[in-house]
């Protein structure tokens, strides 16, 4: 079983569809880029098309494009973890039942997923992929309701953990998230009458679409030829937005969970420096990620920011790459230093988050030969010390450097001059959002929902 940690994207109410889907997707690049697919419906025809790679790779011949004929459209962009990224695991995942077509796709984790499989096994169902998103597709199917939105509902009762989803049925898109809203998911009007779904409202700008609102944490909303009909077929629940998107996954240009990401990212380095201020000459970021905190950092202490590092884009992200061999490629592929701007100067760098330590020693002894005087790393986030089950990818908790190590411990092991993170509640400090919102398992180690036995990586991955 997988961990899915995605970009999705939904268009209803526009002929080629399925063109819009592409841009939405581009936009949602970051939030993986092992493979992407779209299915576009319409006129009683569904298509699809789906690949292995990254989304302008996957459609680089518009022909296909063009195939995907109808005016609703559903993409996805996926990232897994290790052991199976295959082809069959590319969503959206479609199938047919009773005649009926029903296509997904899934940002988020299922923290009941082993359990929930194995008795949907033991009675008879025969799953296709290793792919916990495949679960909500069985369940739909094995409801007694007669639409698809009463069966989603019904699936609803029995999953557990993240996921924001959109299905496609043979005449509506239906969007959902889960009652905590772990994942974001948000809801915008495309010309007079077409709307769109997305996991991030950059996929909105990119088509000229406007942000209506979030899709509520619990709420199932289908979008048809009717318009627009929202469910909400749970409890209300304490809500627990994945801090981490803020921190790092979703891109400033974002509107998510109410509010800007670049704000709150900007914000997050403002605190740390109230937290941890230094004495030196220039703040530079790791870049991209930590621009954004890195210029909070920089206004709030009156140190110089400035670029440092130069990062090669035509690499993927280090921290979600899917396999571990390129994860260990030296970071110098990635990373340059700036010797002019480095060279005799006592340096701060703003990072977002350190994993298990390697590549932010690596990128210490990259800014170190480039001639730094002095090194004071500086974390946007609280040590992660326990592995995340809702959908973003981490190691198990014994390669997470700071689950064993203490801040002093693991600046010996890094080298620098001085280490500081941000506290839990300085992160929180964020006077627009309410703090008890939040999911911040991994730096707590408490989680807003039961883990079954079973969900640790390892097991996941061998199934
Ligand atoms: S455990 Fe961390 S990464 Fe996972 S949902 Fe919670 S805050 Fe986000």
């Amino acid at each position: 079983m997988m961990n899915d940690k995605c970009g999705v994207f939904g268009v209803y109410g526009t002929p080629r569809a399925s063109h819009l889907a592409y841009f939405g997707l581009y936009a949602l690049q970051h939030r993986g880029q092992e493979s992407a697919g779209i299915v576009a419906a319409g006129n009683g025809n569904v298509h699809i098309y789906k690949g292995m790679g990254e989304v302008n790779q996957i459609f680089s011949n518009r022909d296909i494009l063009d195939r995907l004929k109808g005016h609703f459209a559903l993409g996805h962009t996926r990232y897994s973890t290790t052991g199976a990224s295959s082809l069959t695991n590319i969503q959206p995942l479609l199938i047919t039942n009773q005649s009926r077509k029903l296509a997904v796709a899934h940002n988020g984790n299922l923290t009941n997923s082993l359990a929930l499989r194995r008795r949907l096994e033991k009675s008879g169902s025969i799953f296709q992929t290793t792919s916990d998103t495949e679960i909500f597709l069985h369940l739909a199917a094995l409801s007694g309701k007669r639409s698809w939105v009463n069966r989603i509902c019904d699936a609803m009762k029995v999953v557990q953990g993240a996921y924001s989803l959109v299905f496609l049925t043979d005449e509506s898109l239906i969007a959902v998230r889960d009652p905590l809203g772990f994942r974001p998911l948000a809801l915008g009007q495309y010309n007079r009458h077409a709307y769109v779904v997305a996991s991030e409202t950059c996929a909105f700008d990119i088509i000229g679409a406007k942000y209506l609102r979030d899709i509520q944490p619990g709420e199932v909303l289908e979008i048809s030829e009717k318009g627009l009909v929202s469910k909400f077929p749970l409890p209300k629940k304490q809500h627990a937005f994945c801090i981490f998107e803020y921190i790092y996954f979703a891109r400033p240009d974002s509107r998510i969970f109410g509010e800007n990401v670049d704000k709150i990212r900007r914000r997050l380095g403002r605190q740390l420096a109230k937290e941890h201020p230094a004495d030196a000459d220039i703040v530079i970021g790791i870049p991209d990620s930590a621009n954004t905190a890195t210029l909070g950092y920089s206004e709030e202490s009156g140190i110089k920011f400035e670029i440092g590092l130069i990062r090669n884009h035509y690499v993927g992200r280090t921290f979600i790459d899917p396999e571990q061999k390129i994860r260990d490629l030296d970071v110098k592929v990635k990373f340059n230093p700036v010797r002019g701007v480095l060279r005799d100067k006592r340096v701060v760098v703003v990072d977002d988050s350190i994993v298990r330590g390697t590549t932010s020693k690596k990128l210490v002894q990259l800014i170190r030969s480039a001639g730094a005087k002095e090194i004071h790393l500086r974390i946007s986030a609280p040590p992660i010390i326990s592995p995340c089950y809702f959908g973003i990818d981490m190691p198990t908790r014994k390669e997470l450097i700071a689950s064993s190590k203490t801040v002093e411990e693991i600046r010996r092991y890094l080298e620098v001059d001085s280490l500081g993170y941000l506290s839990i509640d300085g992160m929180l400090s964020m006077p627009s959002l309410p703090k008890n919102n939040f999911c911040v398992s991994c730096f707590s180690g408490k989680y807003p929902l039961k883990i079954e036995a079973t969900s640790d990586k390892h097991r996941l991955e061998k199934i």
